[in-house]
């Protein structure tokens, strides 16, 4: 491993944090600093529309390590630090007021940013988008004072505010301009569990509409205009409309980009030799599907973290975890292995009876499993995963019978 390299890794946040730690983890003596503009030290964000925000879990669990564990391996935590250029050439980044800080191997982990909607009022006091700490302490406050809550995207941030919010009795309206919530990521099929699950809650969920502005008075809001001229009284909004990963110092720095984020190989190595990438703002070619992934999740982000750091010492190997994610909604846990890809599915399959609360889904192309989800169910993700990674052909029906063994089938 070549020593007094310097390592720099731009976004101090799981992948970041993850990186510094397999760097050391890996003996490489060099140089670690890790720079981030969040003025926190790296944290976990799952707990922010979680435990954290329904107001169950203490904000000191939120951290990736603690607050001492950087100076003991010798890593430089540089926060509130925004990286405001990249130069090649050089093997520099440059920083928010002008420092220059050298680096032999750069790791990009500048994450991703909330999809903002830029639509009449659309900057009035009392719309929230979440993706930080300090969001969910604004939210967690709020919603403990109770009032009107409008959330604007049935995506997976969007219903776990609804249902943090339900938890401290808040009224919700959830805007979705899909049929059902979720759509784009796990279909219509089971899409509209989600939506019963809420509906059964007490949430006003509204499929097919969408948001056309925001009126307010003395700029603060008090209503959501919907596409159908309805206006949705709120006392606040929350607007989860989707991510965009932080590519810009990649792409002034004319790195290849696909699918959004920064192009990558399955070591994770960008365009650039020098340059690697990793979390949300990675697009990864991953060996298991031929094809590059961009993930935007937790386990991705950390294994991925944790891959390029390794990769960085010299120590690196293929990355080809399949992608994995998890929720909790009231009480529903739910876990998630799999990736469906464009070309898309053509069979669902349930087993167990989603009215239980305990059931499994499935996701097929051609008699293959993509995909599976376990929903309460604790003890089947073993086999969901192989299934998932071999792309195992199946018998639908016995897939759906919950008396054949998942064993039975991978
Ligand atoms: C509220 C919430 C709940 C979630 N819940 C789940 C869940 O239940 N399950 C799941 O699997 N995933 C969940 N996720 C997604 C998961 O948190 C992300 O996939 C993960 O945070 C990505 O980590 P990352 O390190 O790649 O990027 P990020 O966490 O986005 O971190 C990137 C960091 O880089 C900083 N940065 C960017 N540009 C610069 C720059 N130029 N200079 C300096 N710093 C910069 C950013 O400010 C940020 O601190 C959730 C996300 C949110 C927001």
């Amino acid at each position: 491993m070549a020593t007094e390299q310097t390592y720099v890794i731009v976004g101090a946040s799981l992948a970041g944090a993850k990186a510094a730690q397999s760097l050391r983890d890996a003996g490489a003596d060099g140089r670690v600093v890790l720079v981030g503009d969040e003025t926190e030290r790296p944290y976990e964000r799952p707990p922010l529309s979680k435990g954290y925000l329904i107001g169950k879990d203490e904000r000191d669990k939120i951290y990736v390590h603690p607050e001492d564990w950087y100076a003991g391996h010798d890593v430089e935590l540089r926060l509130g630090t925004t990286v405001t250029g990249l130069d090649r050439s050089r093997g520099e980044v440059e920083l928010a007021g002008g420092e220059r800080l050298g680096y032999d191997r750069l790791l990009l982990a500048t994450g991703a940013s909330p999809r903002r909607l830029d639509l009449p009022g659309g900057d009035l006091e009392g719309i929230h988008y979440l993706r930080r700490a300090e969001d969910s302490d604004v939210l967690r406050e709020a919603f403990a004072a109770g009032g009107r809550l409008v959330v604007v995207g049935a995506g997976w941030i969007g219903l776990e505010v609804t249902a943090a919010a339900r938890e401290h009795g808040v009224e919700v309206t959830l805007v979705e301009p899909q049929p059902t919530p979720l759509h784009a990521v796990l279909g219509p099929e089971v899409g509209r569990l989600f939506g019963r699950l809420h509906r059964a809650h007490g949430v006003d969920l509204r499929t097919g509409t969408g948001v056309e502005g925001f009126e307010g008075s003395a700029g603060r809001v008090t209503g959501v205009v919907t596409s159908g001229g309805t206006v949705v009284p709120a006392d606040r909004v929350v607007v989860g409309v989707g991510i965009r990963p932080n590519t810009q110092l990649a792409e002034a720095a004319g790195l290849e980009l696909a699918l959004g984020g920064v192009a990558v190989d399955e070591m994770l190595v960008s365009s650039d030799p020098s340059i690697w990438a990793a979390g949300d703002v990675a697009s990864a070619l991953n060996p298991l599907f031929g094809e590059r992934v961009r993930v935007e999740h937790w386990a991705n982000a950390s294994n991925q973290g944790k891959a390029a750091g390794l990769s960085m010492a010299g120590q690196g190997e293929p990355y080809a975890k399949l992608p994995y994610f998890f929720t909790d909604q009231y009480d529903l846990g739910m876990e998630y292995h799999g990736w469906v890809g464009p070309d898309g599915y053509d069979d669902v399959v349930l087993r167990g009876d989603p009215e239980s609360g305990e059931w499994l889904a499935f996701w097929l192309a051609g008699g293959h499993v993509l995909a599976g989800m376990t929903v309460n169910v604790w003890d089947q993700g073993d086999p969901v995963k192989a299934m998932a990674r071999a792309r195992t052909a199946v018998d639908r029906t016995r897939l759906a019978d919950p008396d054949v063994p998942l064993t039975d089938l991978v």
